[in-house]
């Protein structure tokens, strides 16, 4: 384990900028040259996306929304000064900002396209580009757009880090230009690059650790000091060992904790990285639930997901009504992740569950809006937490809970929401297409039989309280109209199964 296994020398010269490249990469017929210079003093980057000789297009692009992030958000309107180039010379635009805040349209194509971008604002999750005299952040969507017609081109990207240096940390693998101060790295497409955030600066401190012969790196930043990685690693690789246990493997080469100590909102998750705003001084057992729920997003969202969570349309909503299994089951996750691997006790765990429920059966939005309608509409309300009033993080966990304890009682124990998770990763890892509507409850009725049909007709497509009465019965619980309460006079098969429940 290397503490600093991304240090490099410091520059002697504080330069005024520091260039970022994005080179074209495996196929160098086909892809785009990106050039970044990135000014601390400014607060603002400049980009320079170079086409492949032969190459061009006419429309550049900036996402509307980031992955994870379901609202419109138009990163447009953080970048100025859109210029299209064929070799020096400059191309007009041709109709100002066409299709509007997010896309630029020349008046003939050209194989060149440079643009600012200005360090802005977080959005409700993460971080979008933030730039200090000794620590720069970005999140993919904020600093890239693409060229029409380039986005599934593979990229090499190559990071100048002076005069920040220190330590360089992505998700994806870099090689340094020890004379340049270059970092170079390499995504297979657009998607993979907007989904891959970068860190660097002189304040950051890192830790590693292997599980299942994976690397997982500690990226703490901003205010490092007040916590303890060696902390945090017990923790994380705790929930990072359950997770593989439960789904039989670990579906990235590399994966990157970002701590932002200090920093605004909460987490926003990544394919194989997750950025998390960690309270200064936390201990890592106060935000385990947080770390596990962030992290359970590398299965369930960035591989087991609808059709439109990836490959990515970043120029309108991604619409599905599938919103509560994609937040709120992973909280349901991050619970029993946290329990299974003993961060949590029996009481808390059924008492958070208990939390869930309640919201379930006594929230006024529950009676008129269903966890569907809730997630296909939150484009509607722009609130990445659901249509109506109604969580779907919340509503969606005691959904979890309530399949989860249905799946068992109709089948004696013998199967459980585990295995629904496992089959839906099965179908859509790999980089296999995302499901279609209703392959979730198709897989619940395949799992626990055809009563779930019913179950999750009232769970999910009806709005109403939560259906849990009868399966908590069969586990010898029952909710008393706050929480969740342990039956005096359970049976035996009610006592087996809520025991098999319990085993961890
Ligand atoms: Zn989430």
């Amino acid at each position: 384990m290397r503490r600093q296994m991304y240090a490099k020398p410091m520059t002697t010269a504080r330069k005024s900028l520091y260039v970022c490249l994005i080179a074209g990469a495996t196929v160098a017929s086909q892809a785009a040259e990106y050039r970044v210079a990135v000014d601390p003093d400014v607060g603002a980057a400049r980009v320079e996306i170079r086409l492949a000789e032969g190459e061009s297009s006419d429309l550049f692009s900036m996402p509307a929304w980031a992955p994870g992030d379901y609202r419109i958000v138009n990163f447009g309107r953080h970048v100025r000064d859109v210029k299209f180039w064929q070799g020096a010379d400059e191309i007009p635009l041709k109709d100002g900002r066409a299709n509007g805040v997010n896309a630029w349209r020349a008046s003939r194509p050209g194989d060149k396209v440079t643009y600012t971008v200005l360090a802005q604002p977080p959005g409700i999750f993460s971080e979008n580009l933030r730039i200090t005299a000794t620590e720069v952040f970005w999140n993919g969507p904020a600093v890239f757009g693409w060229l029409e017609g380039h986005a599934k081109e593979a990229h090499s990207v190559r990071v100048e880090t002076a005069p920040v240096g220190g330590v360089f940390v992505c998700p994806l693998s870099g090689v340094l230009d020890a004379k340049s101060s270059e970092r170079t790295f390499t995504a297979k497409d657009y998607d993979s690059l907007v989904d891959s955030p970068v860190v660097f600066g002189t304040t950051i401190s890192t830790r590693t650790f292997i599980v299942s012969g994976k690397e997982h790196v500690l990226a703490a930043f901003r205010r490092p000091a007040s916590l303890s990685l060696t902390d945090f690693e017990t923790t994380c690789r705790a929930i990072v060992t359950e997770a593989q246990s439960l789904i039989g493997e670990l579906p990235y080469a590399r994966y990157v904790f970002f701590l932002d100590v200090g920093g605004p909102g909460g987490g926003l998750e990544h394919a194989d990285s997750a950025r998390l705003a960690i309270p200064p001084g936390v201990r890592s057992t106060g935000v385990a639930g947080f770390l596990a729920h962030e992290f359970f997003h590398a299965f369930n969202v960035k591989r087991i997901r609808p059709k439109p969570l990836g490959p990515f349309d970043y120029t309108r909503p991604a619409i599905t009504s599938t919103l509560w299994w994609m937040e709120g089951v992973t909280d349901y996750y991050a619970e029993l992740l946290t329990y299974r691997a003993g961060l949590i006790d029996q009481e808390e765990f059924l008492a958070n569950l208990g939390y869930a429920v309640d919201y379930a059966m006594n929230s006024p939005a529950a009676e008129t809006v269903s966890a569907a309608e809730s997630s296909r509409r939150v484009w509607e309300a722009n609130n990445s937490s659901g249509f109506g009033g109604l969580s779907y993080y919340d509503e969606g966990k005691a959904i979890g809970f309530c399949l989860d304890l249905a799946i068992r009682w109709k089948t004696g124990g013998v199967r459980s929401l585990d295995d629904v998770v496992r089959t839906l990763y099965a179908e859509t890892s790999g980089g296999k297409p995302g499901f279609g509507d209703g392959r979730i409850r198709d897989v619940c009725v395949q799992v626990g039989g055809s009563e779930l049909a019913g179950m999750y007709d009232a769970c999910v497509e009806r709005p109403g309280p939560l259906p849990i009465r009868d399966a908590l019965a069969a586990h010898g619980l029952f909710f008393d109209g706050r929480g969740i309460q342990r039956s005096p006079n359970a049976s035996a098969d009610a006592l087996r199964l809520l025991s098999q429940f319990l085993t961890r």
